[in-house]
């Protein structure tokens, strides 16, 4: 199957009940040949409304931190999340509901092979790296799994309402591009 097959076979996905009250269905934005993967919990309402990942404020504080390492979300990364409907009022998604979207995120990842996986936030981190998994304890650490490395660190949002934690942000994105510039071949060349 290609990319391009299994976005449009995604977009047609009813199989939980985030599909009846979505407005776009957020697929993902970037390079799907990129390197690094990002992956968010769900789209809010702005991401809901535009179709694309991390479009509000919390993106654009995303952005900030992508630029003072060199991504850029439409050149050489890709991002995507967990679930790819908005729950509504922006709740936490159901374990069933990731249980269910869990397939069109693994058959990106399997297109992909991307090198790094970078968790932005506890949903992400607890179902992609383990279920114990703490933000404030293991943001910024490495995890091997299936010839993948897997990190976590602060959901932009909550580095919104939490700005205190931003320089140890800034840290998980400096040790994000040395890891890059360690084992990717592609993605700042
Ligand atoms: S959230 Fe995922 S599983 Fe549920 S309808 Fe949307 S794409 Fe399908």
């Amino acid at each position: 199957m290609t990319w391009e097959e299994l976005e449009a076979e995604c977009r047609q996905c009813q199989k939980c009940e985030l599909g009846a009250t979505r407005t776009n269905l957020v697929f993902g934005v970037g390079s799907p040949q990129a390197e690094v993967l990002f992956i968010g919990e769900g789209p809010g309402e702005q991401e809901d409304l535009r179709g694309e990942p991390f479009v509000g404020r919390s993106g654009q504080l995303l952005d900030k931190y992508l630029a003072a390492i060199h991504l850029d979300r439409r050149r050489n990364i890709y991002i995507a999340n967990m679930v790819k409907c908005r729950p509504p009022k922006n709740r936490d998604p159901k374990p069933e509901e990731q249980d269910m979207c869990l397939n069109w995120l693994t058959a990106q990842v399997k297109l992909m092979q991307p090198k790094i996986i970078v968790c932005l936030g506890r949903i992400a981190a607890q179902r992609i790296i383990g279920k114990e998994f703490k933000v404030t304890k293991e943001h910024g650490k490495f995890y091997e799994h299936n010839g993948i490395l897997r990190m976590g660190t602060f959901h932009p949002a909550a580095l919104l309402r939490n700005p205190n934690q931003k320089p140890d942000a800034l840290e998980d994105f400096l040790a994000l591009q040395a890891k890059i510039e360690e084992i990717c071949e592609s993605t700042y060349s």
